[in-house]
């Protein structure tokens, strides 16, 4: 099959032919019809996350955010067949463990080895082998193309999750979502799709235009204004929910301070490698104002229901989102492009 292979990090990814993937009993192998090229590609292209311990080693292929037709599946797999139109949720669990068995699956004690362009060769390719079918593929409905789809399977669904059964957004609260990449601009799409008064943060004109396209009802270009101070006087106060969709110090630090009393701050992004993980926070004011602190990693497939029943309705337009199609080939400029943080939007392969 064609790929795009990483050959070293940090250099042009090669187009080109490898072995098939082989299908693992308890899982499946999907013709891919779409894949988004997501940040975390980046951050393991560039091998900047290291330091929390999730490194490729070349060659590789990458690629988590996919869409397509099953072609095979292992012989313990019960509920799918050839032919079936799935999309795969970027986080996946085993099926055993206590979270999987609660119906977390996307946080399973094992779920690091299983995320396919992560732990293993992934989706910038023909076909991509997944593991435990059964427990993760979700069924794709024929109303919604293989490229929708393949933007909801990994920043979609996490802003989904984050927004909807974590920050538990209500109609005409205020939320502030602090960076609008592809998955702030999700959220932003999605809070206002269930009435949130969306407030879009970034330093990108291009984004926040993007942002006012999707649903915000304001913007603040943080390269001029403060953003905390902005926020407590559009909202009288604070908002009641704001999401740091960006994960570095200035964004996080900032929506926790975005917040009134009682406001939820959702972490949506990862840190970087200046963070490594760790950023100080306003601890008095979490206590003073009693803040509630949520993370949100992806979602499990069963979830999904919800989130595509929206989209078949015309109230969630993941579509919109994407703002580029490229083949294999045209992956080596959209990672160049992202070092220099000037990509808008969500970029999909949809063409091996
Ligand atoms: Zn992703
Ligand atoms: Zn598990």
């Amino acid at each position: 099959m064609r790929a795009a292979v990483v050959e070293e990090l940090n250099k042009s990814l090669a187009i080109r032919i490898v072995p098939d993937p082989e299908c693992p009993p308890d899982g499946a192998i999907i013709r891919v019809g779409a894949n988004g090229i997501c940040r975390t590609d980046w951050h393991l292209w560039t091998g900047d996350w290291a330091w929390r311990g999730l490194e490729i080693k070349p060659p590789f292929v990458l690629g988590h955010e996919f869409s397509g037709t099953i072609e095979e599946v292992g012989r313990g797999v019960t509920q799918w067949k050839k032919g079936d139109r799935i999309i795969f949720p970027m986080n996946p669990g085993e099926g055993t463990c206590e979270w999987c068995r609660s119906g977390n699956q996307h946080i399973c004690d094992s779920g690091a080895k299983l995320v396919p362009g992560v732990s293993y060769w992934g989706a910038f390719a023909e076909y991509v082998a997944v593991r435990h079918a059964d427990v993760n593929l979700v069924r794709l409905p024929d109303a919604i193309s293989f490229v929708d789809a393949a933007s909801m399977a990994c920043r979609y669904m996490a802003a989904f999750h984050a927004v909807v059964d974590q920050a538990n957004v209500r109609g005409g609260e205020w939320v502030v979502v602090h960076g609008v990449g592809g998955m702030g601009l999700a959220a932003v799409q999605i809070a206002a799709a269930i009435g949130g008064r969306v407030i879009a943060v970034d330093i990108s004109d291009k984004a926040l235009a993007a942002a006012r396209e999707l649903g915000a009802v304001h913007t603040i270009q943080s390269r001029i204004e403060d953003p905390v101070e902005a926020i407590r006087s559009l909202t009288q106060g604070g908002a009641q929910v704001s999401i740091d969709a960006l994960g570095i110090a200035e964004t996080c630090r900032n929506s926790v301070l975005s917040l009134r009393k009682l406001g939820r701050h959702v972490q949506l992004g990862h840190t970087t490698r200046k963070e490594a993980g760790y950023v100080p926070l306003p601890i008095d004011v979490i206590l003073l104002h009693e803040l509630k602190l949520y993370g949100a990693f992806g979602m499990q497939g069963q979830r999904f229901g919800t989130m595509l029943t929206m989209c078949e309705a015309g109230i969630l337009k993941p579509g919109q989102l994407v703002k580029q199609k490229v083949g294999l080939d045209g992956v080596n400029n959209v990672l160049e492009a992202m070092g220099g943080y000037d990509t808008i939007g969500v970029t999909v392969i949809d063409k091996f």
